[in-house]
Parts: C-alpha cells; structure tokens; sequence
C-alpha cells in the first residue's frame, strides 16, 4: 500500500496574481531584427506566378496577404518574412517540376511543414517561395507484418499516429507539436521528444525516404529494411538537414508494437541531486518499460500557471519529474511503478508524488508538462535554448544563466527531456533587449561548449543558430557540410540564409 502522503494531489498553488499578456503584434520582418542581406536571387514575377498557376492550379498557388501571414510568421512570434507566394503541390511530380524550375530560374525556396519549428528555419527570411507540404498527407501503406508505416511527408505526427495505432502500432516518436507538425518536418530537424529515451532517434527508426533535389531530381532512398549496408547510408544526409539539402516527399518509417499499458509518476523533488538519484533509479527498477523522463523546475510550474493555467497536482516542489512507462501488462508494469515510487519516497529522494493509470488523467499530468511552450507566445520576450549537456551539468546551466542574467530578467527556468540529457533552458522578459540576447546567447553557447555539450540538442540550427554552426563542430566537419551543400545545391536555392552562417 501506498502512504497517504503519497496520494496528496490537487493541491492549487499560491502564485502572483498576474494577468496573462497576450503577445498580439507581429514580429518585425527579420530581415530588420537581424540586419540580414539579401542573397543575388532574382525577384518572384508576373510569369513565375503564371507558370506555378499552370502546373497547381490558382488554389494551390497562395497570394493572399492574409493567408501568406500564417507562412511567413513562426510558431514562437519570432521571426517574420515576406514572401508573395505560397506553393502547395499534392505530388513528388509537382515539388519536382517546382524545383527543377526554381532552380533554373535561380528562385530562393523554403520548404515548410507545420511551421513549428524553433530555430527559424521553416519561414522565409526575405522573399523565398515557400513550398508548404501541408496537402502531401496521404498513407499509402501501414504493413502489418513489418510494422512499418509509408506516407507523403505532409502528414501531422498526430494523424500518422492514430493511422497505426488502429493497427496495433505507435509512432516511436512525440512531441508537444504533434497536432501540427508534419513527419517531414520532424526527419528534416532530426527531431526527437519525449520518447527518445526508450525508441532512439530518427536515424534509427527512418528506413527509407524520397528526397528531390535542388535541380528536381527524385532520389529514391525507399528501401523498407532495417538492414541495409549497400554504400553509403544516405538518408541520414537528409535527417535533420533542415530542407538544406533536399525536399524529403516520402517517408518509411519503423512503428513498434503500441504498449498495452501506461503509467505515469508526477513526482516533487527538494533538490537536483535527488532529481539525478530518482533518475538512476526509474532507469534501474523500471527498466525495459520506462519510456520517458522529463524534468520540469519551480519557476516553469510557475510559468505555465500564469500563461497556460496549468496546476501541479501535488503542491509546490523545488524539481518535479514526470516519468512514464508503457508495456504490455498493466498488472506488471502498475506493481512496478508503485514499488518504485514507494521505495524513492522512502528513500526520501522524494517528496510527494501522484501516479496516474487511466487515460484522461495520463493526458492531464503530460499537459503540465506539453503546455509550457505554449506559454511563450503570450509572455513577451523569451530567449529560448535547447541545449544538451553531461547530465551532471544539466541543472548548473540553469543555475549559471541565472547568475549571469541577475535581475535583467524576469524569469530564468530549465525544463526538458532529462532522460537524454537535453535541457529547455528559458529567461522571460517583458521587454526585447538586443543587447542582453546577444550577451545572452553568447554566455549559453560558451557555457554549453565548456561543459561538453551541444547548443543544439533537438531543434536543429535553422536561422537563430546559424552563427554556431563552425564552433559547435571540427574545421574538417563543418566545411565537409559546406562540400555537401554545394554539390547538392549549386546555386543554393534551398531554404538560404539557414544552417550556414
Ligand atoms: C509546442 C511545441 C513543442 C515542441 N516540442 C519539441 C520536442 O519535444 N522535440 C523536438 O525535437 N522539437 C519540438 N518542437 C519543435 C518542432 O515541433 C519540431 O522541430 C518539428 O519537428 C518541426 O516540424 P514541422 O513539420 O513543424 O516543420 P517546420 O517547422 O515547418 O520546418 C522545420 C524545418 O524543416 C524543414 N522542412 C519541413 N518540412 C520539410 C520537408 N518535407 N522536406 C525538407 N525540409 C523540410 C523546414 O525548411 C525547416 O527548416 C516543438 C515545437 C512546439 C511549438
């Protein structure tokens, strides 16, 4: 049995009663904010229109200012282009035709998917065509043998999702976006979420895909196996090339069977050295069904209570984690999971926690942790980093940016995929400062770097990161991405001013 310390929950916190401020006004155009130059790419005319017209059809040719606005603007109000046209093909036939004439007449692309992304890579910095993938979003083909899935890239994660669970299946893959971004998206940022942990990454679980090139070349990658060692493994060129390199236009993607049995702990912590010694031990008594781990801090409880009226369910805590597993009997993994909170409690590395079995209150205590990001629209300036660390370092990041900000803004907090070392370190304000996000970004990259880890852990580098493209890697490897882009983009038409600084 459980203690009735335990079981305490829904305990309603005793935050600032602050208003929510919604974040109404548009970004600026990038090109401003960023003081950006505009590549030698000729200008969108009267027979360019006229030929994508032709080949579309004027429904699938977007100039309406107000239905361009939703292309040109990121997901995170950040950044904003000025793109006249959106291009939305249905077929591989038509990115083809649409490359291989962009390309002639040397027209600057940016593929899109949902516009989800966090590093600015899926708008136009200037006045690139943007190539929506929004109506490439059949299924061609669940194989039930297999377990594997084939689709057009356009296809919400969330949909791709539901279309193999009624086979028995789940996509290895989930994220707060799910309802909006595209697998496409996802295998051109390489992006990864919270079941990382217990699936790996793209690269493992991509199997095939159809890629055109700048010059409208179809590359068929589509070889449905596992294994497979005939040369080079060149779809993993194309994961997390963030649309640098290619349109990816079809997916085959490995779904393992869909757990029978979920279970989620919500748990309070006094310090992160508990945090780390909890961790270790899901990793240990729960073993093969563990299936993520996410940490989130006070201030980002704090956070999302004032922007998204979310509520711990079990009181105010320093640290909380979230730890899931999945598996395939309920009995098992339910004894399991209560043995290990029970033991933590008294191991006292613990201080109160909840678990929940059943569905809607599985859903509940993920929104705690799913809706943060959606606090970032509505709260004014927020410097966002997704950084990955040596797990030792995770929280002294957090710890050190709030040192190094001081009282420059008004929140610093770290939430994030702890299972993976991957932290979503934040500093809210309410007023944009050029001068503290330059200092800013620069004190994160150095840090990051010092401590051995990436400063880009999951969202790729985009427009924001393009700058630390050389310090993040070896001279030898970054001008090895320099030769890629140039033979497979001569004339560099494929989502320009991203990646390379
Ligand atoms: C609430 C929220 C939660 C998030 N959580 C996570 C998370 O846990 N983990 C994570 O990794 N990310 C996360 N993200 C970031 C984002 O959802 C991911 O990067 C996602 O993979 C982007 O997919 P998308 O379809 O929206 O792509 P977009 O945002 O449209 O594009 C992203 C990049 O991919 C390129 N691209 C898109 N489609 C194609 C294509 N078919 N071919 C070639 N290039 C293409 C674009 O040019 C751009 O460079 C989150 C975002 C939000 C808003």
């Amino acid at each position: 049995m459980m203690s009735n310390k335990f079981f305490k929950s829904m305990v309603i916190f005793n935050v600032k009663n602050i208003s929510s401020r919604s974040y109404t006004n548009l970004p600026d155009f990038t090109k401003n904010t960023f003081n950006v130059e505009r590549g030698f790419y000729n200008y969108f005319q009267e027979p360019h229109l006229r030929f994508f017209q032709n080949l579309l059809g004027n429904e699938r040719v977007v100039t309406d200012l107000f239905d361009l606005e939703r292309h040109n603007v990121d997901w995170f109000l950040q950044l904003r282009g000025s793109s006249d046209v959106v291009l939305k093909p249905k077929t591989t036939e038509e990115v083809s035709k649409i490359l291989e004439f962009c390309n002639g007449n040397k027209l600057a692309v940016c593929p899109q998917g949902g516009n989800t992304g966090a590093s600015g890579g899926s708008v136009p910095v200037f006045d690139e065509i943007i190539i929506s993938m929004e109506m490439m979003n059949e299924i061609i083909n669940i194989d039930e043998d297999s377990g594997t899935v084939t689709c057009q890239s356009g296809v919400i994660l969330e949909s791709l999702d539901k279309a193999v669970a009624e086979k028995g299946f789940v996509v290895p893959l989930d994220l707060g976006a799910k309802g909006s971004c595209h697998i496409g998206g996802n295998v051109a940022t390489n992006a990864g979420g919270m079941r990382l942990i217990r699936y790996g990454n793209l690269h493992g679980n991509i199997l095939g895909l159809e890629v055109v090139k700048a010059n409208g070349e179809v590359l068929n990658l589509l070889k449905p196996m596992k294994k497979d060692n005939t040369g080079f493994h060149l779809k993993n060129l194309f994961i997390g090339s963030e649309g640098t390199l290619g349109i990816i236009t079809k997916v085959i993607l490995q779904c393992p069977p869909r757990p029978r049995s979920q279970h989620v702990a919500f748990l309070g912590l006094q310090k992160y050295d508990k945090v780390l010694k909890t961790f270790k031990k899901a990793r240990s008594d729960l073993g093969e069904i563990l299936s993520a781990v996410e940490v989130m801090d006070h201030a980002t409880i704090e956070f999302a209570h004032e922007y998204v009226q979310t509520v711990s369910p079990i009181g105010d805590y320093p640290f909380y984690l979230l730890i899931e597993t999945s598996g395939s009997s309920d009995e098992h993994d339910e004894h399991k999971v209560h043995a290990f909170v029970e033991s933590a409690l008294n191991q006292h590395f613990v201080l109160n926690g909840t678990v929940a079995s059943d569905h809607t209150k599985v859903r509940g205590l993920w929104e705690l942790r799913e809706k943060v990001p959606v606090g970032f629209k509505k709260c004014g300036w927020v410097g966002l980093f997704d950084v990955s660390l040596p797990i030792k370092h995770y929280y002294t990041m957090v710890d050190e940016t709030r040192s190094f900000l001081k009282n420059r803004v008004d929140s610093v907090f770290g939430f994030g995929h702890l299972g993976d070392g991957n932290l979503h370190l934040n500093a809210v304000s309410k007023k944009y400062d050029e001068t503290l996000k330059t200092s800013l970004e620069k004190f994160v990259a150095v840090k990051t770097t010092e401590f051995g880890g990436s400063v880009s852990a999951e969202h790729g580098v985009g427009f924001l990161k393009r700058r630390y493209l050389p310090m993040a890697n070896s001279p030898g490897a970054f001008h090895l991405m320099t030769d890629v882009k140039k033979l497979l983009d001569p004339n560099r038409i494929l989502n320009p001013y991203k990646i390379f600084p």
